[in-house]
């Protein structure tokens, strides 16, 4: 099953998937398109969407492939240095603060690629619960690390 999804950045709210969608599945008001009424990714409302701003998504996505274990342990390391060296980020004065924005955004999606690389791909939930349960494994003793949110999100996956 195909199922369209909406990318709110990119939508200007003309109505033109509103008017093509045979389903009334698209609400530009509220930015959702009702997966239960969608027909299979019947593809209309991407191409009829000037901003391109649709696209379809699977609804079961395939299962990663799986990696060595001296792979991921190594993506791991690596993921853990950019989260140190964004803390370290986070000590540029006021001075630099667009050097540390930047920095900081930079490393976040460095450290997401090598979790994802890992075998992680986060939108899948039961992969999530898997990945923050190695977290929590991995470092749940650090008192910086937040234990009560990943319990927490644990329970509501
Ligand atoms: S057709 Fe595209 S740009 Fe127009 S309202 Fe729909 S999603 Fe937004
Ligand atoms: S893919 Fe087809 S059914 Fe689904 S929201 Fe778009 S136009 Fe409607």
């Amino acid at each position: 099953m195909m199922f369209a999804s909406r990318n709110l950045r990119l939508c200007t709210k003309d109505c033109i998937c509103l008017f093509v969608c045979p389903t009334g599945a698209t609400d530009t008001e509220s930015g959702q398109i009702d997966a239960s009424k969608c027909l299979d990714g019947c593809r209309l409302c991407v191409d009829a969407c000037p901003g391109g701003a649709i696209h379809l998504v699977p609804g079961n996505y395939p299962k990663p492939q799986p990696k060595r274990e001296d792979v991921v342990e190594a993506l791991f390391d690596l993921a853990e240095s950019k989260v140190k060296t964004r803390a370290l980020a986070g000590a540029l004065g006021e001075d630099h603060r667009l050097a540390r924005k930047a920095l900081d955004f930079s490393l976040e999606v460095l450290a997401e690629d090598c979790v994802r690389e890992a075998g992680y791909m986060l939108p899948q939930s039961a992969v999530t619960k898997e990945f923050l349960k190695n977290l929590k494994e991995r470092y749940g003793s650090d008192p910086a690390f937040p234990v009560e949110a990943v319990e927490r999100l644990l329970d509501l996956l």
